[in-house]
């Protein structure tokens, strides 16, 4: 009996594994986003089962009632707070997240090596000194990367003094710590790594600024994973390691995309802003005085366009205005405006977080484009819409060699007829660094709550 409940674990095991595959595939397209993540789900359920059954199987009573218990808090805890997050509050929900996954990784390494007594080879007990590792500089990494995107920490990074030679210092005497463990399978060089490792995540992303908190997150998802594939070796696991290792390369994967996009070096943004001199704002600079709009002006503007780009940013998700951005696209297409969509690849807070709300407002697909697709266009461009995009838009960026988000390719709306910005004030963007666009000849700032803005717009045309 109980080696064909082992068959059909292993067998589960194969179809989870394969489910998260083709589900990573559909989640690389707009259009099949929806199914991938049915398939990752009805994964997670079939390895969630396997996993509860294999860990029960032999168990007392006891036990199993202790991870019915368990398991209820937790999914009671997770489904109240995933109702309640706003979209908004998605990017710091996963970064806890994310904490959660490396804290685990370190409780299931010191249980392992606990519940060993000591007693094991030198690979098990690497894959033990690996996996608490990693699980703490996750756990640490991710709870500054929380605080840092719910703005409960300022997002300006921390400058030691010979800040990478402590991050070097810290490597290297971990692996002195490695050796000792192995050597003497001691629980004392395991636990000292552990305080190190987590002070260690602590700098490395405190030490990061705001402009490159995008690549931090994606690169936290990435040691999340990680973290889990290690906890899998520690555990014999197959599946963990497998999914760990799609999450890990995934999310690495996505981190060199992200880099790439903002011009930034992997190495530089892995190694804790490693070679970046962490310039910081140039808010003392005069750029001159900005002129002001009215909802009025606007639908004028509008109404005598034949060409319009709306570059959303994380303003919109705040005001959550991509309903009535919805509206306002498919009346002006209505008028035989063409209408199109630029999406900077960090805009918002989350990778594809505008991609997500013009989806969920039902933007059809082919007017959304990414920034490459569009920046050659906005010369040939009547009026371009700025929805509380801010960093994502900056002239300085392409302008100013000394800015700190200097060479970051944005959206190049400067170049467009007329720009209209929409923001509640003259304050700088998540990068803190003030945008001379605001102050061109050819934009005009229109103030207010952009959900409010757009509507009164929709209500003059
Ligand atoms: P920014 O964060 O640069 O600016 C958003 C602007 O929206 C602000 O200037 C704000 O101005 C305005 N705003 C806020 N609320 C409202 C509202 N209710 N109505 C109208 N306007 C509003 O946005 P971008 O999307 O251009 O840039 C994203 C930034 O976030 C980049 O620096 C990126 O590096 C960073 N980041 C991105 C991540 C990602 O994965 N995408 C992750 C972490 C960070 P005001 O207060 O005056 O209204």
């Amino acid at each position: 009996m109980t080696d064909v409940s082992t068959s059909l674990i292993q067998a589960a095991y194969i179809v989870a594994a394969l489910l998260f595959i083709m589900s990573l595939a559909g989640l690389s397209r707009h259009e099949t986003a929806r199914d991938g993540n049915v398939l990752g789900m009805v994964g997670m359920g079939i390895a969630l089962v396997a996993t509860l059954w294999l860990a029960l199987r032999d168990a007392p009573w006891g036990n199993a009632v202790a991870v019915a218990v368990a398991m209820a808090i937790g999914a009671a805890i997770g489904i109240w707070r995933a109702r309640r997050v706003e979209m908004t509050g998605m990017p710091e929900l996963i970064a806890m997240l994310h904490s959660f996954v490396g804290a685990a990784a370190v409780l299931v390494g010191l249980n392992t090596f606990l519940a060993s007594d000591g007693v094991g080879d030198s690979v098990h007990l690497v894959e033990i000194f690996l996996g608490v590792f990693i699980g703490a500089v996750t756990f640490t990494g991710s709870i500054v990367a929380f605080l840092k995107l719910s703005a409960r920490i300022s997002s300006k990074p921390l400058m030691l003094p010979a800040r990478h030679w402590l991050n070097l210092a810290a490597l290297v005497v971990s692996a002195g710590l490695l050796v000792w463990f192995v050597a003497g399978h001691s629980l004392v060089p395991l636990l000292l790594m552990t305080a190190i490792a987590l002070a260690f995540g602590w700098h490395l992303v405190a030490s990061i600024g705001g402009g490159d908190m995008p690549v931090v997150v994606s690169m936290l998802n990435s040691y999340s994973g990680w973290a889990a594939a290690a906890a899998g070796f520690m555990l014999g696991n197959d599946l963990l390691i497998v999914t760990g290792a799609l999450v890990g390369s995934s999310g690495a994967y996505l981190s060199y995309i992200m880099c790439t996009a903002m011009n930034r070096s992997f190495v530089s943004v892995i190694a804790g802003g490693f070679g970046s001199d962490g310039a910081v704002s140039d808010s003392d600079v005069d750029y001159g005085d900005h002129r002001e709009t009215t909802a009025a002006e606007v639908a004028e503007l509008l109404k005598n366009a034949s060409s319009v780009v709306i570059t959303p940013g994380y303003g919109m998700a705040v005001a959550q205005a991509q309903y009535p951005v919805a509206e306002l696209t498919s009346k002006l297409r209505e008028r035989g405006v063409d209408v199109r969509f630029g999406i900077h690849p960090v805009a918002g807070r989350l990778p594809g977080h505008m991609n997500v709300l013009l989806a969920e407002a039902r933007v059809p697909y082919d007017i959304v484009l990414e920034m490459d697709e569009i920046n050659d266009d906005f010369p040939d461009t009547d009026v371009v819409l700025v929805i509380g995009a801010n960093d994502t838009v900056n002239p300085a960026a392409a302008e100013d060699p000394t800015s700190p988000i200097a060479g970051m390719p944005v959206l190049q709306v400067w170049n467009a007829k007329d720009v209209v910005v929409f923001k509640r004030s003259m304050n700088a963007g998540y990068a803190g660094v003030q945008n001379p666009l605001f102050f061109r000849d050819n934009s005009a700032m229109l103030f207010g709550d952009a959900k409010e803005r757009v509507e009164d717009i929709i209500k003059a045309l």
